[in-house]
């Protein structure tokens, strides 16, 4: 990503941020859209991260980086239990990290260190930042709501609520089935982290949200209330530059290709994200609702989506020439650029965060297939507050999946309609906040002076 540093408009500042990201594709993206976002404010940045998913030194020539070990076995880094992993890291980093960022304070030949800002998911840091006496902003990199979701869980999940169903009173609309449950080997795992998570946020400085103003007021106004800290609605982070680099796979660019070649608006893009997994019978549902919606559609399957598969093999022989071309697979797309793409209609989505705002901010409707945490509570936003996608809320079904496809992409009736116009609305809020006097760009503002103030 080439920054133009605006330093003829900004006062020079010689002021250092460091930056420790979560190392998974959702968060490392959005903390180094940030870095950039800082860096054009005239901070200099330095990035700590782990040796698990390392992010890309070369597509950041303007910022510094320090690897720190993480101490993960080989049987451990992957993320076929996300909480076991960061429960682990939370751990193991402890050191390293501290080592390294007292090494980074103690240099007197770069920039003064303004101060430290990581991942929310990295509770460990807070008591860190306390020790070596240097402020730590915290990055939320899912929405308002479902951080507001994470915050309850503890006590609701004190109440067993167990009819899937019904309505969680303490938190419109969702119904006990979006709570933001993630399966992991010890379910007291996830209620640490998320305790830790909470309380460590409330004890930093400030907090920084990849969301905006007119998408989440309410959310955003509850948040401020209960953790009275300093909030920063900044987003949608990736509107301020182009297309990003901080992918950890490979972009396949065919899907651009590919899509050139399609009718506006024709094509269904379905990207269930970076770390959802499926098995094979769901893949196989999967498969033929797309083959039998006769839309055409660009699907990632990322190697690793189907337990127990390295990539396509349950597909039946043939089936992609079976459809003469009206669906292309890739590995990784570059997703920014597909959304963007005047081909695409609709996302089949599973509503990670970047991928649902990435959507909003192009206007393309979603059909909804949350599979754990954060993802439920986006899509049931998505669904029944927003109202720009329709929510698959059953078994994975070849038939439903068909007439999704087609109510969405081909039938449009009224409601489909309105749910296009929708999504065009929100997309010029997204301008609108993003420009001189947005709301989005007078937080970015307060959020500059205050990390000056340190
Ligand atoms: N992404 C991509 N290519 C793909 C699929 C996803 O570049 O083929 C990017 C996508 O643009 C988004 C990120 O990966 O920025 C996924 O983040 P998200 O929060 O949506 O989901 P997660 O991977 O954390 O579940």
């Amino acid at each position: 990503m080439e920054i133009t540093r605006e330093i003829h408009m900004q006062q020079k500042t010689a002021r250092r941020l460091i930056l420790f990201p979560l190392p998974l594709q959702g968060h490392i993206t959005p903390m180094l859209q940030l870095a950039s976002i800082l860096y054009t404010k005239g901070f200099s940045i330095t990035i700590i991260h782990t040796q698990f998913n390392p992010p890309n030194p070369s597509n950041y020539p303007h910022f510094t980086f320090h690897s720190i070990p993480d101490g993960l076995l080989e049987s451990e880094a992957n993320t076929s239990d996300v909480i076991r992993l960061l429960t682990l890291m939370n751990v193991n980093c402890i050191t390293p990290f501290r080592d390294c960022l007292a090494k980074l304070l103690a240099d007197v030949s770069k920039d003064p260190v303004a101060c430290l800002i990581t991942d929310a998911m990295w509770h460990f840091t807070q008591s860190v930042a306390e020790i070596l006496k240097i402020p730590r902003i915290v990055l939320r990199t899912s929405s308002v709501c479902s951080f507001l979701a994470f915050v309850a869980l503890p006590h609701l999940l004190e109440k067993n609520l167990s009819i899937q169903e019904e309505p969680v009173q303490e938190l419109p609309p969702l119904k006990v089935k979006d709570l933001p449950m993630i399966t992991t080997r010890n379910s007291e795992d996830l209620y640490q982290l998320l305790s830790l998570a909470v309380k460590e946020t409330r004890a930093s400085s400030g907090f920084i949200w990849n969301s905006f103003e007119d998408l989440e007021p309410l959310a955003l106004t509850t948040c401020t209330q209960k953790l009275t800290i300093p909030t920063f609605p900044i987003g949608p982070f990736h509107k301020y530059f182009p297309a990003s680099s901080s992918s950890l796979l490979t972009q396949d660019q065919s899907s651009i290709s590919w899509l050139n070649t399609q009718a506006p608006k024709s094509v269904i893009y379905v990207s269930f994200g970076s770390i959802a997994a499926l098995n094979e019978a769901q893949f196989l549902e999967i498969a033929w609702g797309l083959a039998n919606s006769n839309q055409p559609f660009l699907w990632v399957v990322r190697p690793g989506l189907v337990r127990g598969s390295e990539w396509l093999e349950p597909l039946p022989n043939g089936f992609l020439e079976n459809l003469n071309g009206r669906g292309h697979i890739v590995k990784w797309a570059p997703q920014e650029k597909v959304l963007a793409h005047h081909a695409t209609g609709g996302f089949w989505t599973h509503n990670g965060w970047n991928s649902t705002l990435e959507s909003i901010c192009e206007g393309v409707p979603m059909i909804c297939q949350p599979f754990f945490g954060d993802q439920m509570v986006n899509a049931r936003y998505v669904s029944h507050v927003w109202k720009v996608g329709v929510h698959l809320e059953n078994k994975i079904e070849r038939m439903e999946i068909a007439r999704a496809i087609r109510r969405l992409m081909v039938e449009a009736d009224g409601k489909e309609k309105e749910m296009r116009e929708r999504i065009e609305h929100l997309k010029e809020k997204v301008d609108d906040c993003l420009s001189q006097g947005g709301s989005s760009y007078q937080s970015l503002e307060n959020l500059t002076s205050y990390l000056l103030s340190f």
